[in-house]
């Protein structure tokens, strides 16, 4: 279990999914941040984070940006926990 689970680096939720990033698995590839760079930036480690100010985004761009890691570093979950992504 991660400890920065609600940490506001990790997991925050955008357009009603709660989205966390597990920053161990992270390997910089920003694939995340090509499909949501709106939502998605490195931070100065180049580990991803979420942007601050997040721009618009719609769930199945949030949904596809997730599921494009490839290292599932990214996960999607809905309102009722199940999960969306990867
Ligand atoms: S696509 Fe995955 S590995 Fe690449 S920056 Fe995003 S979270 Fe990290």
């Amino acid at each position: 279990m991660s400890e920065q689970i609600s940490d506001q680096t990790s997991e925050r939720v955008i357009e009603g999914l709660r989205i966390h990033i597990d920053r161990d698995l992270c390997v910089c590839f920003g694939d995340c941040i090509e499909a949501a760079p709106g939502v998605f930036e490195f931070d100065e480690e180049d580990i991803a984070v979420f942007v601050n100010e997040a721009g618009t985004i719609t769930r199945e761009e949030l949904i596809a940006a997730c599921a494009s890691c490839p290292v599932d570093a990214l996960t999607a979950f809905d309102q009722k926990g199940k999960q969306l992504a990867p």
